[in-house]
């Protein structure tokens, strides 16, 4: 076998982004024992910066071992017992995988759907969510695989009122744009750390209200998952430090150093620094004459959409794009494959120079 020898890439898909050197750096820290007291303290620092990064009180807030799918499956696991209805947002692929989790949990399962490209109707959704009274709502926040930033604040609010649990999705959004847990009513959330973030994939944040880790002490059946009961994850991560699993010890430095870096910056100024790039990425893309495929004014700042234009063959663009320019975008998925370009902006990915890069490359390349 060859010595492990990789051509560094820039990276400008839906994921992973671009990781920092200091994050990178943190990977080859010595490992420790995972119950080390040093370690434990990483943990404790890596719970307050998540939860300020989620704008939450949550007591419940921890990285559950496991890529974003992972803090995903926790989610409807935990929450859902067979026969529990559940109201799911479906306009693009991780809605899809929403209800496919859902059908493994059992639950009764109703939807509101939209085309890809395109938010699901708020009022719609509400209306839904009176008339069925469901034991959990779920959306996605910025659906990766269509572009599209999803309303949250009204529903929350309607939530409460209704006794019915508000789920979301913000593996995307966390830590590229706000993300308000408390204020917007969210009971349950899960994010992963190779989208806006910065650090490899391999943890996904998560988050629990009071009111939603009640739900999951009362439940009647176990949890079909005993790597995901959170029951027991809280055991390793709160006082107790009860034996569960082997965190994965590299990947949690390169979480706490990340995060680090994210609140060095600034939240506020992370998520303007988004906005302002994905401004100047739209303005030269119009210029080259290519236009966006999701809904104006729900445009995720951190993943563009991208329609391809008649006469480009985008296969052949995207390889040219990694062989000529060692540069990573992404294609469409499901009904958008072939016809969409998805030029992602994600945390450390997200600097003008890549922004001049991928203009640069594909006014050669067109
Ligand atoms: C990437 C992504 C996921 C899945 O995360 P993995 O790390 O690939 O498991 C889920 N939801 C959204 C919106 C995503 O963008």
């Amino acid at each position: 076998m060859e010595e492990l020898n990789i051509t560094p890439r820039t990276l400008m898909g839906p994921g992973p982004s671009d990781v920092s050197f200091r994050v990178l750096k943190a990977l080859s820290t010595p490992l420790i024992g995972h119950l080390d007291p040093q370690f434990l303290k990483i943990m404790d620092h890596t719970q307050k910066m998540l939860r300020a990064l989620f704008q939450t009180e949550n007591k419940m807030t921890l990285a559950i071992s496991g890529t974003g799918t992972s803090g995903m499956e926790a989610c409807f696991v935990n929450l859902l017992e067979k026969g529990d209805k559940i109201l799911i947002g479906v306009n693009g692929v991780f809605g899809s995988r929403m209800v496919e989790i859902s059908e493994r949990c059992e639950a009764e399962i109703y939807t509101v759907t939209s085309d890809w490209g395109k938010i699901i109707p708020v009022d719609e959704f509400i209306n839904k969510i009176r008339e069925l009274k469901p034991k959990v709502a779920a959306l996605v926040h910025a659906e990766t695989s269509t572009g599209v930033l999803q309303p949250l604040e009204e529903i929350g609010k309607v939530c409460q009122e209704m006794g019915t649990l508000l789920l979301i999705d913000c593996v995307t959004s966390l830590g590229g744009c706000p993300v308000k847990i408390d204020e917007w009513g969210v009971d349950a959330a899960y994010s992963g750390t190779q989208k806006c973030l910065s650090c490899p994939p391999g943890l996904s944040p998560v988050t629990f209200s009071d009111r939603a880790m009640e739900v999951i002490r009362n439940r009647t059946t176990k949890v079909q998952s005993w790597y995901l009961d959170l029951t027991m994850l809280d055991k390793y991560w709160g006082s107790e430090r009860v034996y569960h699993h082997t965190a994965p010890i590299s990947m949690n430095y390169a979480l706490y150093e990340a995060l680090r870096i994210i609140f060095e910056e600034g939240l506020e100024k992370r998520f303007a620094r988004h906005k302002r790039n994905h401004e100047l990425l739209v303005k030269g893309l119009q210029e080259l004459g290519f236009r966006l495929s999701s809904q104006e004014g729900h445009r995720l700042p951190m993943l563009n959409a991208v329609i391809v234009p008649d006469g480009i063959d985008e296969a052949h663009l995207r390889k040219s794009l990694l062989t000529e320019y060692n540069l990573e975008i992404g294609a469409g998925l499901g009904p958008l494959k072939g016809k969409i370009l998805r030029i992602g902006l994600m945390g450390e990915s997200c600097t003008p120079n890549h922004v001049e890069l991928i203009l640069a490359a594909l006014r050669n390349l067109i």
